[in-house]
């Protein structure tokens, strides 16, 4: 299986060790050529025109102009270099609506999951990382160990807590998920079939990949396997790593697998899943596409995530 997937491919040199030094990223700040990235809450500053056809752009903001951005973020963290350009995120997330507009420099913010998929790679990767680490920024500003308030360090990719006697260093998370197609080659004796899910909040007839959190103290075969018995009550084997995908929706890491079911018998808990089913190529194809697909008709997860890759990697692999 190939293809690029979006929210990975940030073209950036991450510049671990230099960003240890405030010096330097002072002076990268001080280049009126760096780009700032500016987040608002969840949302990415997007070229207002977006959605009119062509491709939506991010809007960088040139540090020379980006004085009331920056004066108004409440965390700046530097992304990494592209050559000699440095880059920087910056949280307006303290900001009303109005006052963050007001600094949207032509564009809008909009959440990237709306407009990631149509946008140029390299761009939806540099705006879900700007927003994956700003997230985490503004949700440990204390100290999980001690309660004291957190600073950030080292450009943005450290907090350290205040606590004078043994201050605590806090590192970026991000949340490993499990996210699997299970398939079987030949569903009773009728060829091959995958089976899909769908949760009770998801928009009407979509069906997916099942997925769940890796917990403590387990390997990701093993939870793929847990997952998908907990939630179908159906067995795996044979998991098969297949590709990851960063989730910053708001802080996961989506490992994507295949898996070889070797009971076919559904059990769904309905705690977890409203509806679990085997699903034929055929069937999978006549999905629907979304914002086309008549009112009832099953489809497919959104294009830019793993869960339709694994999908349509596995359609591609049956064949017609
Ligand atoms: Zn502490």
């Amino acid at each position: 299986m190939t293809g690029k997937l979006i929210y990975a491919g940030v073209a950036l040199d991450r510049v671990a060790v230099a960003r240890r030094d405030d010096t330097w990223i002072a002076e990268r700040l001080a280049d009126p050529e760096a780009r700032i990235v500016p987040v608002w809450r969840d949302f990415n500053l997007i070229a207002a025109n977006a959605g009119a056809g062509g491709t939506p752009g991010a809007v960088l903001i040139a540090a020379a102009e980006a004085g009331q951005v920056l004066a108004a973020a409440a965390e700046v963290a530097i992304l990494g270099l592209e050559n000699a350009t440095a880059y920087f995120a910056a949280d307006l997330s303290g900001l009303d609506e109005a006052a963050a507009g007001r600094l949207a420099d032509g564009g809008e913010f909009r959440d990237l999951r709306q407009v990631g998929a149509l946008m140029r790679g390299p761009e939806a990767a540099l705006l879900a990382y700007a927003r994956g680490l700003m997230y985490w920024h503004r949700r440990h500003r204390f100290c999980g160990v001690c309660g004291e308030p957190t600073d950030s360090q080292y450009g943005g990719h450290v907090r350290r807590c205040r606590n004078a006697a043994e201050p605590h260093e806090h590192f970026p998370r991000t949340d490993p998920a499990v996210i699997m197609l299970v398939t079987h080659d030949d569903l009773d004796g009728g060829g091959p079939a995958a089976l899909l899910g769908r949760q009770s909040r998801w928009p009407d007839g979509m069906y997916s990949t099942l997925a769940g959190f890796v917990e403590p103290g387990e390997s990701l075969e093993e939870a793929v396997a847990r997952e998908v018995r907990e939630e179908t009550g159906v067995a795996v084997a044979d998991v098969r790593y297949q590709a990851s995908q960063p989730w910053p929706f708001p802080s996961s890491l989506m490992l994507g697998f295949r898996a070889r079911a070797v009971t076919t018998g559904i059990d769904v808990d309905q705690r977890e899943l409203q509806d679990a089913r085997w699903f034929r190529p055929g069937e999978v194809r006549a999905f629907g596409e979304w914002g086309t697909a008549p009112p009832g008709a099953k489809r497919l997860p959104r294009k830019d995530s793993i869960a339709r890759w694994l999908v349509e990697g596995w359609l591609a692999e049956v064949g017609a």
